[in-house]
């Protein structure tokens, strides 16, 4: 950036002033036309030209401010901010678009958790910057110009494109040098080909000389959150404000009613509504704008600062009407008691992910609700795809476990099938019997049939772990042997494959399987929020990401479902760790119920279309062979995803050396 203009320069005009007075106003008017200007900071920038819908002008509070002029400051290169709904994150970056345009043209590129959110973003909030007066100064975006469409707009120096988190093709050929993602929660999980979205995005800018990241979210699920992850990495700022009384700095909290925090009186319908200081001082929320204009933001990781700022903010710095602290506590008393409205309360008014207890929902609830329009055995009537999951059981009783589980849009899923093999694992014929059930055909209630599109197997147990190599080696491209961990990383459910040594009839196979690795715990908790969810009356929807259990399901297969529960334990280091606890002695149900859903993000459903969903419920009517055991292939797009397993074939003696049909038929 530049700086002042040279001294000459000044001098010059001074010369200039004992002409004339006239003259020398106009040389002046001159000479700041041409003095190269320093852009603004952007919180100037704000004041001076933001714009609401109305076309008032729009004056950022003290807060607003600082985070403002993080995205035009020459030495931060990422902002990340962690925030509620209602603290003005979106008016800061529509202005940070009208000032690259004005001021720093730049490719610009914006990710939203969906296509669809993408053009909605697109038409409310930044087709209306495109027309202030600031902007239309140096550009020009006309209706229905090639160089104005919905999601990519183009102007002198620069672009804008915005696109959908969803997509894997979102993802693809292009370079920016700004990569800014919207409510970064919000994005599908990572699939196995595809890669975490919000990184897949961060790595949009990495070639460009002027990168400049930033993410904004509320958060969602303590410990998967990406906008928690990256506010740990940035400088960790919070909004210090005094107290009027006593001058002490503090950030404000919710609270929970001894210490610091929000307090209300009474108890039930509050008349008087204040802020309680860490000194215990009584605050009105009349003093919250002196409060604000004499705040500061204190970076808790100062070691990023100024590289990557990163934000935390709520609504109770806000000094908009609907997130007054009286309508605050108001919204908490109303939802406090439903866990499903309080997790929400948590995300988009505190702006804090959401500590998910893990209770186990109770199994007699969910039994009494079973589908009565569903039954055991019969694949769903919405577009789905199936997926197998077995569970291996050694010693006496020792058996394997099947289950189908349909998924389908909006992240529903349905018990489609419970099927147990009884047999030994170390007898040939138990596994011949599983390739018996997995070549099978599932109906539905209209006649179709479905056939299963991938199964997983646990091979966690070392004893059996050769057997079910060896099993999955036999049907590459369709099983997938998987090991289960608490965690593999932010955002990501499944991980993998990484190739592993096998030992058949004592040989040893170098490389001879693929294994992936599955991250139960945010899988476990994303299944007992499903479960967790009502189930509509009269004739209501569903809600996204409803469990169908159908008709027919056993009471002992739904308490194995729910065997688990996740308890604090405390570590001698004084702090604790959230641990899932085995409450029944069976949890094989609800194993194979969180490796069929790791599968289901490692197809990458989350992020599927109608039109795709549409295929893959049309295109299981067609056979196809299974392929050649000695041949490994990678997963691959859906189409071959939906294709099933045929057991004589596997046990074909020389099988032809041909391309895998799992893998061929992408063209
Ligand atoms: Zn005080």
């Amino acid at each position: 950036m530049r700086k002042s203009p040279p001294a000459k320069r000044n001098k010059a005009l001074a010369t200039l002033a004992v002409i004339g007075d006239e003259i020398a106003e106009a040389a002046r008017y001159w000479f700041s036309t041409l003095k190269p200007r320093k852009p603004p900071p952007l919180s100037e920038f704000m004041t001076d030209h933001a714009r609401s819908d109305d076309g008032a002008r729009i004056r950022p509070f003290p807060f607003q401010s600082d985070m403002a002029d993080a995205f035009t400051d020459p030495q931060t290169e990422q902002v990340s901010c962690r925030k509620s709904s209602r603290i003005g994150y979106s008016t800061i970056l529509q202005c940070f678009v009208a000032w690259r345009i004005r001021w720093s043209p730049a490719r610009t590129l914006f990710y939203q958790p969906t296509i669809d959110d993408a053009e909605k973003f697109s038409r409310d909030d930044l087709d209306p910057v495109l027309q202030w007066d600031i902007v239309r100064q140096v550009a020009e975006f006309k209706p229905r110009h090639p160089d104005n469409q919905i999601r990519a707009k183009r102007y002198k120096g620069g672009w804008i494109q915005i696109k959908g988190a969803n997509s894997p093709k979102e993802f693809r050929r292009v370079t920016a040098d700004d990569v800014l993602l919207e409510e970064c929660d919000g994005y599908p999980w990572a699939t196995k080909e595809e890669g975490d979205p919000a990184r897949l995005a961060f790595k949009r800018n990495l070639t460009s000389p002027r990168r400049f990241s930033a993410a904004g979210s509320t958060p969602k699920v303590k410990g998967f959150s990406r906008i928690d992850a990256l506010f740990e990495q940035g400088s960790q700022e919070y909004r210090y404000v005094p107290c009027p009384h006593c001058g002490h700095m503090q950030y404000l909290v919710f609270g929970d009613g001894t210490g610091a925090g929000i307090r209300w009186e009474p108890k039930k319908n509050p008349t008087r509504v204040w802020y309680q200081c860490q000194q215990g001082c009584e605050i009105d929320e009349a003093e919250k704008a002196w409060m604000d204009e004499n705040g500061e933001w204190r970076a808790h990781n100062p070691a990023a600062f100024p590289r990557h700022r990163s934000f935390h903010i709520w609504a109770a710095y806000s000094q908009h009407p609907g997130a007054a602290w009286g309508e605050i506590v108001r919204e908490f008393l109303e939802v406090r008691h439903d866990p499903n409205l309080l997790r929400t309360w948590v995300n988009q008014v505190l702006g804090e992910a959401w500590q998910e207890k893990g209770e186990a929902p109770e199994w007699q609830r969910l039994y009494d609700r079973r589908e009565k329009a569903m039954a055991l055995g019969t694949v769903p009537s919405w577009p789905c795809i199936l997926i197998g999951s077995i569970d291996v059981q050694r010693g006496a009783g020792a058996r394997l476990e099947l289950d189908v589980w349909a998924f389908g849009s909006d992240r529903k899923r349905a018990l489609v099938d419970h099927i147990e093999v009884d047999g030994a694992v170390a007898n040939q014929e138990t596994w011949k019997q599983l390739d018996r059930h997995l070549a099978r055909e599932w109906p539905t209630q209209d006649g179709r049939r479905f056939r299963l599109a991938r199964a997983a197997i646990d091979s966690g147990d070392g004893t059996n772990t050769m057997s079910v190599y060896a099993w999955a080696r036999r049907h590459p491209g369709f099983a997938m042997a998987i090991k289960g961990r608490h965690a593999v990383g932010v955002g990501q459910a499944i991980a993998g494959p990484t190739w592993q040594d096998l030992t058949i009839a004592g040989r040893k196979i170098k490389k001879g399987v693929r294994l992936w690795t599955v991250g139960t715990s945010m899988l476990k908790l994303e299944l007992y929020g499903a479960l967790n969810l009502e189930k509509p009356v009269d004739g209501d929807p569903y809600p996204d990401g409803y469990v169908f259990l159908p008709d027919g399901t056993s009471d002992e297969w739904i308490k194995q479902l729910v065997a688990e529960q996740l308890v604090q334990k405390n570590l001698r280091n004084g702090r604790s760790r959230a641990e899932w606890e085995q409450t029944r002695p069976r949890n094989e149900a609800l194993d194979n119920a969180i490796y069929a859903r790791a599968v289901s993000i490692a197809l990458g459903v989350d992020g599927w279309g109608e039109k795709k969903w549409r295929a893959a419920a049309g295109i299981e009517r067609k056979r196809r062979k299974i392929p050649p055991p000695d041949e490994q292939s990678e997963l691959t797009d859906v189409e071959t995803a939906t294709v099933g397993t045929k057991a004589k074939a596997a046990q074909s003696k020389k099988p032809p050396r041909r391309a895998n049909p799992f893998t061929s038929r992408r063209r």
